[in-house]
């Protein structure tokens, strides 16, 4: 009873406080769902079913792929695969974000070298990390600067980006986690922009190095839209702050157009590439490169 009774109790909380709730059988195969996908997501882990796609992001000025974005998916064996939306919630609420993006990191920290040895030219991986991960007492810079050092990768080679929400309530703890990474050399991008409340008061609280404009305001541009007379003061007062653009959820020639000439610094979207496997990543930054005349090292086998 007292179990039932806490799950009304979430859903009156989560309806916004302050009403009641009654305790449904719609509730309970709620509750059930989240404790399978939870023990799932603990075999997952252990299994091995998580892998990291990666999704190229260009330099508008001369098309080439500067870096990419890890993006997580689960090869869930009986469901396929499933994107991070389903899940990163649950591995928040329930703090299996933590081995969970100590993976992803390490699988960056990985391709990233493969990828920067490539060329002479240098190569980045974006790395999300979530708010809950930056909160948490258990993640520590030092273990993740320490692993880069292992693995010879040159700290510029890894971006974090972290949403503006993160900077709304940001403790003392967080700026301090994220400013000894840019100390390190790592850099950091704020992901989303626009969408959270803190937005322009976010950027007083310390220093970035990129700025992704959300997917929200690429979708329905057009000219002479509100959307485009917004992404085009972003970018202004971006690059009076000293970031550089990254626009996300490109799709369109119009888009990439439009954005071309509102000064745009990096492109990212479905235009471009989905997010794919390392090998398939592998095969388009070649393939990139060699067009545009990247002198591209002899680093043969994948492992
Ligand atoms: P995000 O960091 O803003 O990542 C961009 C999302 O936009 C990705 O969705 C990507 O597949 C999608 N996208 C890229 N280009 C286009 C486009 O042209 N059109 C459309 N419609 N979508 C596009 P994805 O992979 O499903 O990831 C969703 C979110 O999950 C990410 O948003 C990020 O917040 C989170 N996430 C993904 N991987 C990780 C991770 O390793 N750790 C954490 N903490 N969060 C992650
Ligand atoms: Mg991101
Ligand atoms: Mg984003």
């Amino acid at each position: 009873l007292l179990m039932n009774a806490d799950q009304s109790m979430y859903a009156a909380k989560n309806a916004g406080r302050n009403c009641f709730s009654y305790f449904t059988e719609a509730l309970h195969v709620k509750a059930m769902e989240r404790q399978l996908m939870l023990q799932d997501m603990r075999e997952a882990l252990a299994h091995k079913q998580f892998c990291v796609y990666f999704q190229p992001i260009v330099e508008l000025a001369s098309g080439r792929i500067f870096k990419a974005e890890a993006l997580i998916r689960w090869n869930h064996p009986e469901r396929g695969m499933i994107g991070p939306a389903e899940f990163i919630p649950l591995a928040e609420e329930s703090g299996l974000i933590n081995p969970i993006g100590k993976f992803v990191f390490k699988e960056s920290v990985r391709w990233a070298k493969r990828w920067a040895d490539l060329s002479p030219a240098g190569f980045q991986i974006s790395v999300n990390k979530s708010p809950v991960q930056l909160h948490s007492v258990v993640d520590n810079h030092d273990t993740w600067l320490n692993h880069m050092l292992e693995c010879d990768l040159s700290n510029n080679s890894i971006v974090i980006e972290i949403t503006e929400g993160l900077l709304l309530g940001a403790d003392a703890r967080t700026t301090d986690k994220l400013s000894k990474y840019r100390q390190a050399g790592v850099q950091v991008a704020i992901d989303d922009f626009g969408t959270g409340y803190s937005a322009f008061s976010s950027l007083k609280k310390m220093d970035f190095d990129f700025l992704k404009i959300d997917q929200s305001f690429v979708r329905d541009m057009t000219p002479g839209s509100n959307d485009l007379a917004l992404s085009e003061a972003i970018i202004v007062m971006a690059h009076k702050l000293g970031l550089k653009v990254i626009a996300e959820g490109v799709e369109t020639e119009e888009q990439k157009n439009l954005l071309a000439a509102a000064g745009c610094d990096f492109l990212q979207g479905f235009f471009y590439s989905r997010p794919v496997p390392p090998e398939a990543f592998e095969a388009l930054l070649r393939n990139n490169w060699a067009s545009l005349g990247v002198s591209i090292r002899d680093v043969t086998t994948i492992q």
